[in-house]
């Protein structure tokens, strides 16, 4: 077994600046951007520094072309990036919500072409799975507008790499971050070829997306599902609907290629989620995934990093995947192991009925 990983330095190099408000009557005092480098690189670092590195196959990234992102963006929204770039910088989104520096068309490409690398990799069975820590993330952007710190569809736009030259291949994405997986949902809902699972906290970004009754479109009726958990959800809440839900759902799907949108902002201290997942945690429904894929696609599995904004806890609940990704344990603990033992672990009664309801619609179009 093997595993690809995909980091570049020039990743934390996307530059998000300063948020804050000094206009009268609106006045927050700047601070760096909340999407900042810190939490990706210090679970660079930690690979590295733990000595995880030297089990892993160095996938180098290369950036996507104009024509590989037409394929899932408009070319109008595609221009528009590239030349605020070569400004000084600008906004993928017209909520100003989503902001890139100097040369961020660059490394937003790179982050895409590095996702089609390593899906590539892992579907030519180069590597058995993968891991890309890519900067920007990607499962918010939609086909004409960037969104919550999204420039490119990263994942969305290495499926259409893939089908390019595999015709009729089976995808499924399990969408894990804190948020609703917005634009992968709305870019396939009506597509029967791949299925798009998110588990997110209920109503949390975006505003009203992401809820049980939304199950595709057209042909691509019932390839959506929904598992928006209450705030509060622990490990017991999210290892129940990856083994309750999405378990059964891909094995009624029977994909030939999974992806990850493996955000870590349901970790227990992330500055923008409200969930408890901890670094034991992400490692059981890490393994749960594994199995899956071992069962249905000969273990093709590519996780891809979007959200998570702690610099404290992402190094350790990403180094926890990657570890079970390629069956090596550093031995290094989580030093937060305490959280573990949050009473929010336990699955609670009106989790367990959100995850009851999604458990029914699965098979069911
Ligand atoms: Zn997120």
């Amino acid at each position: 077994m093997s595993t690809g990983y995909c980091w570049q330095e020039i990743f934390a190099w996307h530059d998000t600046g300063r948020a804050g408000r000094l206009r009268p009557g609106a006045v927050t005092e700047p601070y760096p951007h909340i999407e900042g480098p810190d939490a990706k690189r210090r679970l660079a670092a930690l690979i590295e520094v733990s000595g995880l590195l030297d089990h892993l196959v160095r996938v180098p990234a290369r950036p996507a072309s104009e024509a590989e992102l037409a394929r899932v963006h408009d070319q109008r929204y595609i221009d528009g990036i590239r030349r605020q770039s070569e400004q000084g910088g600008g906004f993928a989104d017209a909520e100003r919500h989503t902001p890139f520096g100097e040369g961020g068309f660059e490394i937003a490409r790179l982050a895409a072409g590095g996702v089609i690398e390593l899906s590539h990799a892992v579907l030519a069975g180069r590597v058995s799975n993968g891991y890309a820590l890519v900067r920007p993330p990607g499962h918010h952007a939609e086909r004409d507008t960037g969104m919550g710190y999204c420039l490119f569809a990263n994942i969305a736009i290495a499926i259409e790499s893939i089908r390019s030259t595999r015709r009729g291949l089976r995808v499924a994405v399990v969408d894990w971050d804190v948020h609703h997986g917005n634009g992968t949902q709305h870019l396939y809902e009506a597509d029967p070829e791949v299925l798009a699972l998110s588990v997110h906290e209920d109503n949390l970004f975006p505003a009203d997306s992401g809820s049980l009754e939304e199950r595709g479109t057209a042909a691509g009726h019932g390839c959506t599902l929904n598992v928006p958990l209450p705030a509060g959800s622990g490990n017991g809440a999210y290892l129940e609907v990856l083994e309750r839900v999405f378990v059964p759902a891909l094995e009624y799907f029977k994909p030939d290629l999974i992806f990850v949108a493996c955000g870590l902002d349901a970790g227990a201290m992330d500055p923008h989620g409200h969930q408890t997942v901890t670094a034991a945690g992400y490692a059981r429904m890490t393994d749960v995934l594994l199995a899956a894929a071992g069962d249905l696609c000969e273990g093709r599995i590519v996780f891809v990093h979007e959200g998570g904004y702690s610099p404290y806890y992402v190094p350790h609940c990403g180094l926890a995947v990657i570890e079970r990704l390629s069956g090596h344990d550093t031995g290094i603990e989580d030093p937060y192991f305490r959280l573990n033992e949050l009473p929010s672990q336990i699955t609670t009664s009106p989790q367990r009925a959100v995850i009851d309801r999604a458990a029914g619609m699965v098979g069911v179009a």
